[in-house]
């Protein structure tokens, strides 16, 4: 490579490009190095540090379903079911993760993975429960979205690509990644179009579901450590999925529908309209069965590979109420702080935060859209904010809040 080194022009001393072509150059006391080739070293060194880093299960402190849900009600209102269902199933996870350590090859019984799926409305919680869960362990954490994977070789973002998205939270600690948590959103979004109609029927989800069942076999992968498509010439890092613990979730808009069908069929024949007096029709929901994914769309793979399944609660207005205000990050919270640190007492008046419910209501969003509306109302106040008297306080009245949405 130095041959046709020109001499007056400066190189890397490590690809040997020139300046011309590799951009900016750091010189050092005996050559340079290009912002490429620092950024590869970076991720040697990190690689480096972390090889032989051995997670150490017995040392391991797993805190009991009970604190697991008493750390989930700091952040997440409500969704009572689904917390507790969450709390076994991560206790359990990591139990397995400690037994199977403990036992090596000679277990008797194999405790198999609780790999989760969470049914629920958008802005219910699904995220913020996965990742709350993830900070209580902290484990490694990445959020993927269903829409955006294809099957290997397709326009799109290889299913693999979700572990490199992990391998990155984990910093690139293999063993690490290798016991973090994956969010999988909108899964029922690569559902079939229909179990059945076979003229109609999209195929298109499926392949993504064959390539996700892959992983969540618990494989070897070799993945890319930088992402993007693998290539023949490219260094790869083997992960081991068997204990990542996979979360997915899902609106699965329409799903009731089957719900109620089939509990509707299974009590014709006995005495059927005192057992559906039972069923709370407004929220068929929790009532949800694997079954009821596969009749989605989802292929009975992937769906055994869910051994958990759980279905969140619509908000109400009580829930969205609280939302606003209770949580460790509530955006009331939030917005106090931010207040405070400019010396102004910011105070919301329960009118104005009633208005904000109301209008998240209008909009079924969730708790989606009480950031928007708040972020509506607060936005023209931190604009002034600077400019208010300090020491002084400022009250969010409900005609002021309403002045505001209406801009
Ligand atoms: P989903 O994944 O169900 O669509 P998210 O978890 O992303 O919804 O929720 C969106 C936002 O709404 C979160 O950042 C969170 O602040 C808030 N939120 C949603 N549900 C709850 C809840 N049950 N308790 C507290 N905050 C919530």
């Amino acid at each position: 490579m130095a041959n046709n080194k020109t001499h007056n022009e400066e190189h890397c001393s490590f690809c040997g490009r020139p300046a011309s072509q590799a951009g900016m150059l750091l010189s050092g006391i005996n050559g340079y190095i290009c912002a490429e080739c620092s950024s590869q070293a970076e991720r040697i060194f990190k690689e480096q540090k972390h090889q032989g880093s051995k997670f150490d299960l017995q040392g391991m402190v797993i805190p009991t379903p009970a604190e697991i849900k008493e750390f989930l009600d700091l952040y997440v209102i409500g969704q009572e079911a689904a917390k507790r269902v969450l709390s076994v199933a991560v206790y359990n996870h990591y139990k397995r993760l400690r037994y199977n350590k403990e036992h090596g090859d000679k277990n008797e019984v194999e405790i198999e993975k609780s790999n989760i799926v969470m049914v629920g409305e958008t802005g219910t919680g699904k995220t913020l429960l996965a990742r709350t869960i993830a900070r209580l362990l902290k484990v490694p954490f990445c959020i993927a979205d269903a829409t955006t994977l294809t099957e290997a070789g397709y326009v799109g973002d290889d299913v693999e690509n979700v572990l490199v998205r992990l391998l990155q939270a984990a910093d690139y600690d293999v063993a690490a990644c290798e016991r973090g948590i994956v969010f999988i959103d909108e899964i029922d979004k690569i559902a079939r179009k229909s179990e059945n109609t076979s003229i109609t029927r999209d195929v298109s989800g499926e392949g993504v579901q064959q390539a996700l069942l892959k992983l969540l076999e618990g494989a070897e992968v070799n993945v890319p450590p930088e992402g993007g498509r693998k290539h023949p010439e490219q260094k790869l890092i083997k992960i081991d999925t068997r204990n990542i613990l996979f979360i997915c979730g899902g609106a699965f808009d329409g799903i009731e529908r089957a719900i109620a069908a089939r509990l509707n069929s299974n009590v014709i024949g006995f005495k059927g309209d005192e057992k559906r007096q039972e069923l709370d029709r407004d929220n068929m929901l929790q009532y949800v069965q694997p079954m009821d994914l596969k009749k989605f769309g989802l292929i009975p793979e992937l769906v055994g590979r869910f051994p958990v399944l759980t279905a969140l609660q619509p908000l109400d207005r009580d829930a969205l109420r609280r939302i606003l205000t209770e949580p460790k990050n509530a955006l009331t919270k939030q917005y106090i702080e931010l207040f405070k640190m400019d010396d102004v007492t910011l105070v919301f008046d329960p009118a104005a935060l009633d208005l904000v419910v109301d209008r998240a209501v209008e909009y079924h969003l969730g708790a989606r859209g009480l950031r928007s509306i708040m972020e509506g109302i607060m936005t023209d106040l931190m604009y002034d904010l600077p400019g208010m008297p300090k020491g002084g306080t400022y009250t969010l009245t409900r005609d002021e809040a309403e002045k505001k949405i209406r801009l």
